[in-house]
């Protein structure tokens, strides 16, 4: 075992983030070992932390420390309308225009069958469970207009439409190839008004 079998071991763990290749992560922990034990122990705390608080709502999916999400909870929302998103920033960015009154499904991801990711990752038997519960009335594809997203929405459609739902998507206006997050609250806004 090398005299740096613990910093060896954290270089691997940074690795593990999106984006991060051996370079960065050689950086991150020099930084922190050599400048900011303090940062690092925090970094250390908050995750052991939310690794062991933070769980998915029972009902839309998102993350949450309870069972069900204040959302969810929320008893002055419209059930009968259930939108469906990416991720609790699109989430977010659809709370930003006070458009949507409705309640959520957040899919945490989309489907990428390159990637690996299928319909179960994205809790699509949750999703359809859900949105079968006889108080959806509308569900709303509001994935992102990217190719992915696009997709998502398309095989989320088929399977909601082929159980006798009602679905509609955020209508174009919404540049293609945009994220939610990153598109201007009217834009998203009327979007959300000419869905169809
Ligand atoms: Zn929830």
């Amino acid at each position: 075992m090398s005299d740096t079998h613990s910093l060896d071991t954290l270089v691997q763990a940074l690795r593990r983030l999106p984006g991060v290749g051996v370079r960065s992560a050689q950086r991150m922990a020099f930084h922190l070992l050599q400048h900011d034990r303090e940062g690092a122990q925090l970094l250390a705390r908050s995750l052991q932390d939310a690794v062991s608080q933070v769980r998915h709502c029972a009902l839309c999916h998102t993350f949450t420390e309870g069972e069900v999400c204040a959302t969810c909870q929320d008893p002055r929302r419209d059930a009968s309308k259930l939108a469906v998103v990416e991720t609790p920033a699109d989430q977010a960015a659809l709370e930003r225009t006070g458009a949507f009154k409705g309640r959520y499904f957040v899919l945490m991801g989309k489907l990428s069958p390159l990637d690996g990711v299928g319909p179960r990752d994205i809790g699509m038997h949750k999703l359809i469970e859900r949105a079968s519960d006889g108080t959806v009335q509308e569900v709303i594809l509001a994935t992102n207009f990217t190719a992915e997203g696009e997709t998502t929405a398309h095989v989320i459609a088929q399977a909601l439409k082929n159980r006798g739902l009602t679905v509609t998507r955020l209508a174009r206006g919404v540049p293609a190839g945009s994220e939610l997050e990153y598109v201007d609250l009217g834009t998203i806004a009327h979007a959300l008004v000419d869905r169809r």
